[in-house]
């Protein structure tokens, strides 16, 4: 089968015209995927029939199965999907009140980078994601949305999966996500547990995308115990390469920040994380840990986030707090397939 949303425009013109297509054909398909959101080749009604059938026959639009959906008190939908191999990824849409929609997309199924807080990297790596398995999460979220008449306005790759471990499929489906879909640089974000290297090669790659670290801890000790690729890129080298990326590119970089009750959320540590970004152009976006099965640490409470904040603010460091979404739901990335992996085992070994 012919998978239409991994073809590229020039690939879909040479498909056609071997059937005998004339080339505008290419363009009037990918309309119908990208700008008009159709899920099936019957809706495609301005194509000939004999073409219809022989697309129905050949081709598929995507790999991904939906075998979960859950939607939140809040509006947010967590999505479980099946690739074509039996893994097993996550995507959420958030809708805000102001009229974003945002996606937030998987670029692995399971991460190698054994984040001790992260329910995903709990689970270990399973596979890297084709740059096509990656943007066809955001365009299926694309196409009900149009289907509504509303619009994809933001994608950030925050799912499950480190993007710069898979850093070739990650930066060629940020491409897609603007020539296809549509969706501008500065609507998209790309979070890295701080591979250096890749820090660094995407500096290169002259794209106004907004780049997210994940830091959560000041001292090496401490976030070797979190974060074990700390061990292979330590602080001092991460911050150098973020410095780069700002003087190469003029972005401002934005600094994740989960706040773990009585362990990262002090004033001191505030303090310190202050000092270590002074003069930096960034910001730190702070969330309370969701809490996760196998590590013990709690979410701080809201008092304890404000006091964090002030002190940000005191050395110069803008700071703000994300909302917690679908909480209600365990949204945190890789929880639904967590939950569904246990349930599998669970089936596999109760006796019929
Ligand atoms: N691998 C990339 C992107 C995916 S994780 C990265 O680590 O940056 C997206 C963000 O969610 C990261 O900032 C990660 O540290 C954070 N995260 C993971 N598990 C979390 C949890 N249980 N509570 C709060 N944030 C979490
Ligand atoms: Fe991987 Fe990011 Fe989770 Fe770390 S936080 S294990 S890098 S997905």
């Amino acid at each position: 089968m012919i998978d239409l949303y991994a073809q590229s425009e020039a690939d879909l013109e040479a498909l056609l015209r071997s059937w005998g297509e004339p080339a505008f054909r290419a363009r009037q398909v990918r309309a119908w995927l990208y700008d008009k959101g159709a899920r099936d080749v019957a809706e495609m009604t301005d194509l000939p029939k004999v073409l219809r059938e022989r697309l129905a026959a050949e081709a598929t639009l995507g790999t991904l199965t939906v075998v979960d959906e859950q939607q939140s008190a809040d509006g947010t939908r967590r999505r479980l999907y099946r690739l074509h191999d039996g893994r097993l990824v996550e995507s959420v849409l958030m809708p805000y009140a102001d009229g974003r929609r945002t996606a937030c997309i998987s670029t692995q199924a399971g991460c190698a980078m054994g984040c001790v807080f992260c329910a995903t990297g709990q689970m270990g790596f399973g596979r890297h994601l084709s740059s096509t398995e990656i943007v066809e999460q955001a365009l299926r979220f694309a196409t009900e949305l149009i289907a509504v008449g509303e619009r994809l306005s933001n994608v950030v790759l925050m799912g499950m999966g480190e993007p710069f471990h898979n850093y070739d499929a990650s930066v060629a489906a940020l491409r897609r996500l603007q020539s296809d879909l549509g969706i501008g640089a500065r609507h998209l974000t790309v979070s890295t547990v701080g591979l250096v290297p890749e820090i660094r090669r995407f500096a290169e790659e002259g794209m106004q995308v907004t780049l997210a670290i994940s830091l959560h801890e000041v001292e090496d000790a401490a976030r070797s115990r979190l974060m074990p690729i700390n061990r292979r890129w330590p602080l001092a080298e991460l911050v150098e390469a973020c410095r780069h990326y700002v003087d190469r590119t003029g972005r401002r970089i934005t600094f994740e920040w989960a706040l773990i009750a009585g362990r990262n959320d002090d004033e001191q540590t505030a303090a310190r994380l202050g000092a270590l970004l002074r003069g930096l152009s960034c910001h730190v976006n702070l969330i309370p840990l969701n809490p996760t099965g196998a590590y013990d640490g709690l979410p701080t409470d809201p008092d304890q986030v404000a006091r964090f904040v002030a002190v940000l603010q005191r050395h110069g460091v803008p700071a703000t707090v994300r909302v917690r979404r679908g909480i209600d739901i365990d949204a945190g990335c890789g929880q639904l397939t967590e939950r569904h992996l246990r349930r599998a085992e669970g089936e596999a070994s109760t006796p019929a």
